[in-house]
């Protein structure tokens, strides 16, 4: 039997909850669902506010509208990271400036933040690859120093949490990603975190089409009507039903993936010793979410060799990101801040093992067994 990448795990309420849905007659946005999906991520991540979208996407565009970035605004982030990180900030004419990864985490390295920044500066967007939290630290005081808004592409980041904070909660603005691939899932769905006051009307007015409907749901105005910019950032009450019944089993889901996470890393520890290739690091700072188990190469024939015997036994081990500095779009919109090194090497070099929740010891044994079998 071939071994997927990931798979989602339905074994909850998810059935019961999208039956119920279908029942009701309210299957647009923001109905009982999507309340309680919004409660729910508030009270898990101590958050002030937290709004349901229908892609971390389009909660990273959301906060890009929040944040009246204008044309020429500069936003640090790495080039290690997926595509929608630049582009919320390339459609407002922003201009994506990247800076290289960690070997360790592969999040954004702190310490080439400082000398990436220029007075067109706006914000920072670290990603936190993995569920691993980048140095928060850091990148919060560089901000703070600064003037910068921080955006945290969390969408790989639910559960996880850096000294005890979810991830997502720390900046301005966090979105997370409920996208088929992630650990919790609504086929395509997202969140926004909105941890500063100040935006939290406005927030759900540039969700609503720029319009103040929720005020008037709540009955604090007596009709709505158009207020400001905005776009159609809603999921509709399928998606949030969905989308509750595995909120409800996020704790177990993270909690399997974790220790699939760290059974890989204790089995592969010798192949690692062999040379050729690094594991993974975790801060003891960051508790991660088991979202990827990855391995960087620096012998590319080992890798090739790791990768040929894999497919061979029909496991999937899929490679990461095209760097968005070496990218058609990322020349195009973005520049780089300085050397790219760990990220091109990354780029080469990085592959993932299969992970999730409803993986058997039996699957799991076989991807180690297999990875043992190779020699540098
Ligand atoms: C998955 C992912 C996204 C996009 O999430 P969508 O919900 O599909 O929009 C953005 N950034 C990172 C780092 C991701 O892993």
């Amino acid at each position: 039997m071939a071994i997927p990448y990931s798979k989602p795990s339905i074994e909850g309420n998810e059935s019961a909850y999208l039956l119920e849905a279908l029942a009701d007659a309210h299957l647009s946005g923001d109905g009982r669902f999507t309340k309680a999906c919004n409660a729910f991520l508030e009270k898990k991540a101590a958050a002030q506010k937290a709004l349901l979208v229908h892609s971390c996407t389009a909660g990273l565009e959301l906060s890009a509208l929040l944040l009246d970035i204008a044309p020429g605004d500069e936003i640090i982030m790495p080039s290690y990271t997926f595509v929608s990180t630049a582009n919320a900030f390339v459609l407002r004419g922003g201009v994506p400036v990247f800076v290289d990864s960690r070997p360790d985490t592969m999040n954004m390295d702190e310490h080439l933040v400082e000398q990436a920044i220029t007075p067109r500066t706006r914000a920072i967007a670290p990603v936190h690859y993995a569920g691993v939290a980048c140095e928060m630290d850091t990148i919060l005081s560089l901000a703070k120093a600064n003037n910068l808004a921080v955006v945290e592409d969390a969408a790989q980041g639910l559960g996880a949490t850096y000294k005890g904070r979810a991830l997502g909660t720390l900046g301005e603005f966090g979105a997370l990603s409920f996208h088929a691939s992630k650990n919790i899932i609504s086929g395509e769905g997202g969140a926004l975190f909105i941890n500063d006051q100040a935006y939290a009307e406005r927030a759900e007015i540039v969700r609503e089409k720029g319009t103040n409907r929720s005020r008037f749901l709540r009955g604090e105005v007596d009709k709505y009507t158009w207020v400001d910019v905005g776009s159609s950032y809603l999921p509709s009450e399928i998606v949030a039903a969905l989308l509750l019944a595995q909120l409800e089993r996020a704790d177990d889901i993270n909690a399997r993936r974790v220790a699939i996470w760290e059974r890989y890393h204790a089995a592969l520890a010798p192949f690692a010793e062999a040379g050729g290739v690094r594991l993974p690091f975790v801060p003891t700072e960051c508790q991660h979410n088991g979202h990827i188990y990855f391995m960087i190469f620096d012998d590319l024939s080992l890798k090739a060799k790791v990768q040929k015997a894999l497919s061979n036994s029909g496991i999937s081990a899929p490679a990461h990101y095209v760097p968005l500095h070496s990218s058609p779009g990322g020349r195009r919109f973005g520049r780089v801040a300085g050397p790219m090194t760990v990220t091109d090497e990354a780029g080469e070099g990085l592959l993932r093992l299969p992970t999730y929740a409803h993986m058997t010891s039996e699957e799991q044994d076989r991807v180690i067994e297999v990875m043992l079998s190779i020699s540098g």
